[in-house]
């Protein structure tokens, strides 16, 4: 494959052996790249934050389409490849950095101060698998700042971001993600498309963020429940109660029936609109 023997050639130019300890799975195939971005539905009117651009090649066809593209990485041997490989190209920021240590705020109101006041912020990834889930959070933190996040993730993290009530994939994170946005799978991706070749396969999942939170009254119950419902996933939702609460005398069970549920019920089978319910009761009752 061209594009493939392409991409080793730069790496190999400049001495680079790919780390696994950074997750460094990197794509090269033109049709995978351009299904992310078209699943991205980037404009021109848009600027794209990619997380961990590697070599490059998913910005370079981002940056055909976007207005801008600021680019977050942290592996300082590929900030030199990709700084040449971007020369003289205006519209592509490289920033060297752990994303998790950004201070996203300052970051997306820099991007807002430097030419995006208008345009859209969408985030576009192909994610480090080992730091998946804290990326996830660390935007549902900051979801005001962008409308929408497409990101390449390993298989059984899509199934759990868009699981259904009473599936074994369902549990925290589909929670915590349906406080903040719509979730959808736009494709598969085999692991012969990554090098070097990972253990898992992958899915490109588009998040699209709700204007505000339908959750917002109550998020931080909402969440503190979520948790803890899942947190012995075996126990019911009532033990889990006991447990996170114990100086408190309330009877969980009839609690729970009070509200409509029955005494032993899970959190597995509750939707999040249900756990809504809870924390709005919750905070009335224990205020
Ligand atoms: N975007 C490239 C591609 O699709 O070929 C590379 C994707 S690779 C799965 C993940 C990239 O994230 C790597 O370049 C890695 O060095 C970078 N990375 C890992 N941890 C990071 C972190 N905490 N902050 C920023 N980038 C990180």
């Amino acid at each position: 494959m061209k594009q493939r023997s392409h991409l080793l050639q730069m790496l190999h130019a400049k001495g680079i052996v790919l780390k696994k300890s950074l997750g460094q799975n990197f794509l090269s195939d033109p049709n995978i790249l351009e299904d992310i971005v078209r699943c991205a539905r980037v404009t021109a009117e848009d600027t794209v934050l990619e997380i961990g651009p590697g070599a490059g090649t998913l910005t370079s066809v981002l940056a055909e389409v976007a207005k801008g593209v600021w680019a977050v990485e942290i592996d300082a041997r590929l900030i030199a490849l990709l700084e040449e490989r971007f020369q003289g190209r205006t519209e592509v920021r490289i920033i060297h950095g752990d994303i998790l240590k950004l201070n996203l705020d300052e970051l997306f109101t820099s991007m807002r101060e430097q030419g995006a006041a208008t345009s859209p912020i969408k985030i576009v990834a192909n994610l480090p698998y080992y730091i998946t889930t804290p990326i996830l959070f660390y935007f549902f933190e900051t979801y005001t700042h962008w409308q929408t996040m497409t990101i390449m993730v390993q298989k059984e993290v899509a199934e759990r971001i868009v699981a259904e009530p009473g599936t074994k994939a369902y549990g925290h994170l589909t929670l915590a993600r349906a406080a903040y946005a719509r979730a959808e799978m736009c494709r598969h991706v085999p692991r012969e498309a990554f090098f070097p070749i990972p253990k898992v396969d992958s899915i490109v999942l588009h998040l699209t963020r709700y204007p505000t939170s339908p959750f917002a009254d109550h998020l931080s119950t909402y969440q503190k429940l979520i948790r803890l419902a899942f947190h012995s996933r075996r126990k019911t939702l009532a033990n889990n109660l006991r447990q996170a609460y114990p100086h408190q005398r309330t009877d969980w069970g009839a609690w729970l029936e009070r509200l409509g549920y029955p005494r032993d019920v899970r959190g597995e089978t509750l939707r999040a609109e249900d756990f809504y319910r809870l924390a709005q009761a919750f905070d009335e009752e224990h205020d």
